[in-house]
């Protein structure tokens, strides 16, 4: 008998092994009543012991067997202790999910279509070719946070299949009869085998967040009971930081980083266009000895050294080289203008073959990164293509 299905609460109780098998995880045991919640309906398995011996997993089988993981056999009486941190858990995010989707339904109009809970975040999916709006998501929320509030009663009856009609559910049984019925008083009902607590302030809380796409729905992740308020403490330690860095109250944190970041967008256009200038002053003054240009520059990256060679080539500059740094390794690019000529991508290649690093590129650009500072880079370039 599965004892929990009357008392959720029950986290002690004896019982008696009545079967045992092995497969490659170990060995299970089937004992003749059990408070131990099998995985099933979206729910985790219960962890716990028996006799002192760690329960490992509950798997139920397809004849409705309930099957104890333990780490060593077990025969005769024995004594079973359900972890019951984690049922509590299980039992708030499970009664929270009830109230959830039948807020939901509620306010939306939305059918849950599944439910899955994990460890650190649940879900369940709801109905629909269109995501759930803003306004949806806060008044389902609202009204479960109040169904809550009212503390109302969450009770569990068994019903037969002609009574399914009369009962209304909220969600139809996918078991044979009889059926295990959880209801939160007046507000909800639906065919469940989960454990859930007695009354809905038990529940404590819930937050849902936004929804995601998913195949045939859309995916609300939520947090029931204390995952929730976890997730409330760490959400305003994370906003008091944001806020205190910034100077700002809580509330003010997100007008205030749209202000610092159209400021920095600003600023980085700002920058983008001088940098864009100094560099069509300095191509202007290379540029101006007519002939070709070689130069180390320790402190530049490969990108830099790319925009100047461009602007060289289109100032006339018949073969650029320039040398620079990137992390640990020199930079290099070569640039000529389009046209007849020397094939750069080529050049580089064979220098790469002859000093290691890698690099390549088009007839008229290239670039690569070698193991040698800018300026001996820059002196063992010019000796190697010396042929060009
Ligand atoms: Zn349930």
């Amino acid at each position: 008998m599965r004892l929990y299905y009357d008392d959720s609460y029950l986290s002690a109780f004896k019982s008696r092994v009545i079967d045992q098998r092995a497969d490659a995880r170990g060995v299970w045991v089937e004992l003749e009543d059990t408070a131990f919640y099998p995985e099933s309906g979206g729910q985790p398995s219960d962890r716990g012991t028996l006799s002192g011996v760690p329960v490992e997993d509950v798997q139920a089988d397809e004849a409705g067997r309930v099957w104890h993981l333990v780490t060593r056999p077990l025969a005769g009486e024995v004594d079973g202790g359900i972890d019951f941190r984690r049922r509590q858990d299980h039992m708030e995010q499970h009664a929270g999910q009830h109230i959830a989707s039948g807020a939901f339904l509620e306010v939306a109009g939305r059918d849950t279509i599944s439910f899955h809970m994990g460890q650190e975040v649940s879900t369940f999916d709801i109905a629909g070719r269109t995501p759930p709006t803003e306004e949806e998501l806060r008044l389902a929320e609202a009204r479960a946070n109040e169904i809550i509030r009212e503390n109302r009663p969450i009770t569990v009856r068994w019903a037969q299949a002609d009574e399914l009609d009369a009962l209304g559910l909220r969600k139809p049984p996918q078991v044979a009869p009889p059926y295990r019925i959880v209801e939160v008083d007046a507000f909800d009902r639906s065919a469940c085998g989960g454990t859930h607590p007695r009354q809905t302030a038990e529940v404590g809380l819930v937050k849902l967040y936004p929804a995601e796409a998913v195949h045939d729905g859309f995916r609300i992740r939520f947090y029931a009971g204390q995952r929730a308020r976890l997730d409330y403490v760490r959400r305003a330690a994370e906003l008091d930081r944001i806020a205190a860095r910034a100077g700002v109250a809580v509330l003010e944190t997100a007008a205030t980083v749209e202000l610092r970041l159209a400021e920095i967008d600003r600023l980085r256009n700002l920058a983008t266009r001088q940098r864009r200038q100094l560099l069509d002053q300095e191509a202007d003054r290379l540029a101006g000895g007519a002939g070709s240009v070689f130069l180390a520059f320790p402190d530049r990256g490969p990108d830099d050294l790319r925009e100047l060679a461009a602007r060289l080539a289109t100032r006339g500059v018949p073969l650029t080289v320039l040398t620079g740094t990137k992390d640990e390794l020199g930079a290099i690019v070569l640039q000529r203008p389009a046209g007849d000529g020397p094939h750069l991508g080529e050049a580089l290649k064979a220098l790469t073959a002859a000093l290691g690093g890698r690099g390549g590129g088009s007839a008229v650009q290239a670039q690569g990164a070698l193991p040698l500072p800018a300026a001996p880079l820059l002196e063992e370039a010019l000796k190697r293509l010396g042929t060009l």
